[in-house]
């Protein structure tokens, strides 16, 4: 096996002075974030954790909150039902395009439409019954209690214009049939759960393992699921640079404004990096420069062949 806990320190070293892109703003709460921290960790499918950095240093899920939650409404209705909502196509848009296909669906869901149709969509009686369940789904994933950050969460409900526009746009064409508040609501409170590096290469080893959680043991995703969300990762996971990731670095990723990105290495591992500084499309900066370093150094791309390493 690779010496990965060299490997990622040697990473780590080769890109810890960089300093470019500019930390999200347009929450204003996360304007606060230093940009200064940096960490990856990775964490194999028989559950070995390996860090560096500020691996411990907790920040909100954002964007990357979207895979978990597509998953779980994959299983409260199955993809035959979900399609009717949202499609799985890679538009090549941002994550905050308002664009919708010509059957009105939220073109992925990545993006943030695609997540809000979701939001209205998830089960339980209530916005709390509904908020329980991922909170439980999240505790599986990270195999620990969950938080969230009230003050991000409230930061962008108030100045979320533009997803309450699509949330809007959504009810309209009645792709959203309950309360707009509602599927705002869970959708802001989705995005404002506190994660780690390490939280976050655990999530992903669950993926990378069939969806069961490595370290726990506890299946967090049916098996049946697992292929669908990671097919929708490769293809759009990454918004308008899908294509440019998939070529370079080969692997199902997700990304977040708060800057964090994390990939799931089929069958091997699951990978995060969490630098808050971002480039125009909303990734961090030193995040793609890791991931395509360790997907050379690793052999990580799913069309190589690995069998030499
Ligand atoms: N909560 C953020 C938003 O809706 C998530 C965006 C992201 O991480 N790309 O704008």
């Amino acid at each position: 096996m690779a010496n990965y806990q060299a490997i990622l320190e040697e990473t780590y070293n080769a890109f810890r002075d960089i300093q470019a892109g500019e930390v999200a703003s347009y929450i204003p709460e996360l304007a606060k974030a230093n940009a200064k921290h940096f960490a990856i960790a990775l964490m194999t499918v028989d559950g070995q954790l390996f860090s560096v950095g500020d691996a411990q240093q907790a920040f909100t899920i954002q964007s990357m909150s979207k895979p978990f939650t597509y998953g779980m409404a994959l299983e409260d209705w199955g993809r035959v039902e979900i399609f009717k909502k949202v499609a799985v196509e890679p538009v090549g848009i941002s994550f905050n395009s308002i664009n919708l296909d010509s059957k009105g669906r939220p073109p992925n869901p990545m993006l943030n439409a695609g997540a809000i149709a979701l939001a209205d969509m998830i089960k339980g009686a209530s916005l709390p019954e509904k908020i329980n369940r991922l909170l439980a789904m999240m505790r599986r994933y990270m195999g620990h209690d969950v938080h969230l950050d009230a003050s991000v969460f409230t930061s962008e409900r108030q100045t979320g214009f533009r997803n309450i526009a699509i949330a809007n746009l959504l009810r309209s064409g009645k792709i959203i049939e309950g309360e707009i508040e509602e599927a705002l609501d869970f959708y802001f409170q989705q995005c404002s759960l506190l994660v780690t590096c390490n939280d976050l290469a655990g999530m992903a080893a669950a993926l990378a393992n069939n969806g069961l959680h490595p370290k726990t043991g506890e299946r967090v995703l049916k098996e049946e699921n697992v292929s669908d969300v990671l097919s929708v990762m490769y293809t759009c996971g990454m918004y308008d640079s899908s294509g440019e990731w998939a070529y370079n670095v080969g692997i199902p990723a997700k990304s977040g404004v708060s800057g964090g990105i994390f990939g799931v290495v089929p069958k091997r591992m699951g990978i995060a990096v969490f630098s808050p500084p971002l480039n125009e499309q909303g990734h961090s900066e030193r995040g793609l420069k890791v991931f395509e370093a360790l997907s050379e150094k690793l052999c990580l791309h799913i069309f190589d062949d690995c069998t030499e390493r």
